[in-house]
């Protein structure tokens, strides 16, 4: 079937500015009136959709297309949450979808309400044509990622899970072009690291401010975090990540792919890595595919400033690959900061990596060989987490790839300042999109 693409271009972007428009801010949310907005949509079109609450205001929409059950289904899912926005930081206002030079402004346009969009169109062109389908198309927009997830797909895999069963599953974290000493690169999420937050804890002995001595809790806790910002981790490559470095170094050719195999050496990682001449941001990111993390973020002693407290405490984000336990970053951790400082562990949930040689990954390789021949697709680690972590829990196989062109400096507006997108990559992300879909769910492997 042919697509009148400039007709479709115009459609999926009012899409997208009216879910801008939808100030679903996080907290509190309200992501049902995204939900119903979407509902709207797909039964206009007879697609009959469900909305449901896990809370007042917060609600998921799940929609279906049915296929003939030759193959298990495929879920398209997205969060319809955002984080807050500093609108006076902001040179267009985050809630006005405005369109200004070929870019579409609003929080939510790349994280990740322009993937709403573009997998909402993919259900109605599917739809529209009566397209005979092997698998079951699924559409779940869900509440609460940004915050964890526990009210949004979190909810729907404890209370819903029949609902979304698939065996796999596209969502945010991936699909991003990027640029790499010179060479262009797509990257599909098909892992991504746990969490493991923590307290660290020093005691020390309680006085009076005007008498100092070194048993000070607070002189403790400083040294320990010192230690950790001073300190490096062991070098750890998982499957997904060399994968991601061999192919990059394939392509590249020497010199750089002589560099890019050794920065997978533990010998000469450290040698290789300020050396590489790429952005720091690049580099952080780099570091953090290749590492465990742990970053001290909150700092709690004392109240009173002539007493010295008996107590100090850090809050620290520790990111775990796939693979590794608290336990195990404990061990890393131990020889950093020494044994005399407690470490309370919250919450652990460890990282995930699904395997890329599947026929969706294939799927996705040929038809982005189409669209863009010379940047290949690269199975990709995301350092962050996204509501893969619950649904993965159902045994889907979770890839991230929201299909876009997108430059480093347009991805650090997420969760930034003038977050925005280019009306060009709402088309060229909805057009792959479709292209993977409908030749995925038609396909009878
Ligand atoms: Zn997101």
């Amino acid at each position: 079937m042919t697509h009148n693409w400039n007709t479709i271009r115009d459609e999926v972007t009012q899409y997208l500015q009216d879910l801008i428009r939808i100030d679903t801010t996080n907290p509190p949310g309200n992501e049902t009136r995204a939900a119903e907005y979407l509902a709207s949509v797909f039964k206009r079109e007879g697609i009959e959709p469900l909305v449901l609450e896990s809370a007042p205001g917060r609600g998921n929409i799940i929609a279906r297309l049915k296929g003939d059950g030759r193959a298990a289904p495929l879920l398209l899912m997205v969060h319809l949450d955002v984080v807050p926005v500093e609108p006076d930081k902001w040179e267009h206002p985050p809630f006005d979808g405005k369109i200004v030079n070929g870019y579409l402004w609003g929080r939510g346009a790349l994280d990740t309400k322009q993937l709403a969009a573009m997998e909402l169109m993919v259900m109605l062109l599917l739809k529209r044509e009566g397209k005979p389908l092997a698998r079951d198309v699924i559409f779940m927009g869900n509440a609460d990622e940004e915050a964890g997830g526990k009210l949004g797909a979190g909810w729907i895999v404890q209370h819903h899970p029949d609902l979304i069963r698939a065996e796999y599953a596209i969502n945010e974290g991936g699909g991003f072009g990027i640029e790499f000493l010179g060479h262009k690169f797509f990257t599909c999420q098909t892992g991504e690291k746990g969490t493991a937050r923590f307290t660290m804890r020093t005691r020390g002995r309680p006085g009076h401010a005007s008498q100092p001595h070194p048993d000070n809790a607070v002189l403790k806790l400083a040294d320990a975090i010192q230690k950790i910002g001073a300190a490096k981790f062991p070098l750890h490559v998982t499957p997904t990540v060399r994968v991601f470095f061999e192919s990059v170094a394939a392509k590249l050719g020497q010199p750089y792919a002589m560099f890019l195999r050794a920065l997978l050496d533990p010998k000469q990682h450290d040698a290789v890595m300020p050396r590489l001449p790429i952005s720091e941001s690049m580099r952080s990111m780099i570091y953090a595919m290749l590492h465990n993390t742990v970053t001290p973020t909150i700092l709690h002693a004392g109240t009173k400033i002539n007493v010295i407290p008996s107590v100090a405490e850090a809050q620290c984000d520790a990111r775990l690959l796939p693979g590794f336990s608290a336990d195990d970053l404990l061990r890393e951790l131990r020889p950093i900061i020494g044994n005399h400082v407690e470490i309370e562990f919250q919450d652990n949930t460890p990282g995930r990596e699904a395997d890329h040689r599947t026929p969706l990954f294939e799927t996705i390789t040929r038809v982005m060989a189409r669209h863009t021949p010379d940047a290949p697709v690269l199975p990709y680690l995301v350092v962050g987490a996204t509501d893969a972590r619950h649904v993965t829990k159902l045994g889907t196989r979770v890839y991230g790839f929201c299909p876009m062109f997108a430059p480093m400096d347009e991805l650090d507006t997420v969760h930034g300042h003038n977050e925005r997108i280019s009306i060009d990559n709402v088309l060229f992300g909805t057009r792959v999109l479709y292209d993977v879909v409908s030749e995925f769910c038609s396909d009878t492997r």
